[in-house]
């Protein structure tokens, strides 16, 4: 049976992947981005597959603007079986003896509390049995830090984490995983063109492995080809 999905962030980069991906292998996407008008890619796939693909507005950082998707989700088909947290911001150039108060709080918002408070708002409308994958990244495990980079983004991802185990104590009785997941280090805007893997070799490997989850995988921290991280 075909998956009603939806992905945050779904205008470029991993988000794109996701929907390209899904798409192909005949599930129904809703693909949430800042600015539906100019994401002449998500259009584009618009018109290719009619009816599967429906593109909406959504700034995961912004109370209204989740309220709206909410509202809105009913006239496009309503239930999620996959919810995928992928919006992100990485904040680059922060030193330490420099840091940005407004830095630090746009990261929280966008890559912790967003995801955190728009899975709740999205809780009625998920599949009993369905997946809520947050995009995490390596640099949110506090374990496998070694040395002072990226602060916004590296606790914003740590507190994505511990809201992604949340998340999975609060949506067990409804047999809902809730896993982060690490999706490589990828030629994106964000990850550099010297990345290691490609969009879709990303968004394949974690397609993967959010179709091989359990129930006793709720709750874990985990990279595109399966492996378990240390928070
Ligand atoms: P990207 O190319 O920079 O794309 C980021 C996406 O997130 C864009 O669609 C962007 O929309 C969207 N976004 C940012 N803030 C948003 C907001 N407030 N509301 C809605 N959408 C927002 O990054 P990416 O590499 O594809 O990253 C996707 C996810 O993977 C992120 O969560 C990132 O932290 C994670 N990740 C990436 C790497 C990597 O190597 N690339 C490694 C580890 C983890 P706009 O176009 O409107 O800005």
């Amino acid at each position: 049976m075909p998956l009603h999905c939806l992905v945050t962030g779904a205008n470029r980069g991993i988000g794109l992947a996701f929907v390209r991906r899904l798409l192909a292998r005949g599930d129904r996407v809703v693909a949430a981005c800042r600015h539906p008008g100019k994401a002449t890619a998500l259009n584009t796939l618009a018109g290719e597959y009619p009816g599967r693909l429906h593109v909406l507005p959504l700034d995961v950082a912004d109370a209204k603007s989740r309220a709206e998707l909410v509202r809105e989700l009913p006239l496009v088909g309503g239930r999620i079986d996959l919810l995928i947290n992928n919006a992100g911001v990485l904040h680059s150039g922060e030193r330490f003896g420099a840091l940005s108060a407004a830095h630090l709080e746009d990261s929280f918002r966008t890559n912790a509390a967003g995801p955190l408070l728009l899975t709740e708002a999205l809780a009625p409308t998920l599949s009993d049995g369905g997946c809520v994958a947050n995009v995490s990244s390596q640099l949110g495990s506090i374990a496998n830090t070694t040395r002072f980079g990226t602060p916004s983004y590296n606790i914003s991802k740590a507190a994505q984490n511990m809201a992604t185990v949340l998340l999975a104590h609060a949506l067990h009785d409804r047999a809902i995983k809730v896993v982060a997941l690490h999706p490589g280090w990828v030629q994106t805007d964000m990850g550099g063109a010297g990345a290691q893997i490609t969009v879709e070799e990303s968004a394949l490997g974690l397609l993967r492995v959010i179709d091989g989850l359990s129930p006793a995988d709720s709750g874990r921290f985990l990279d595109w080809r399966g492996e378990t991280l240390p928070w």
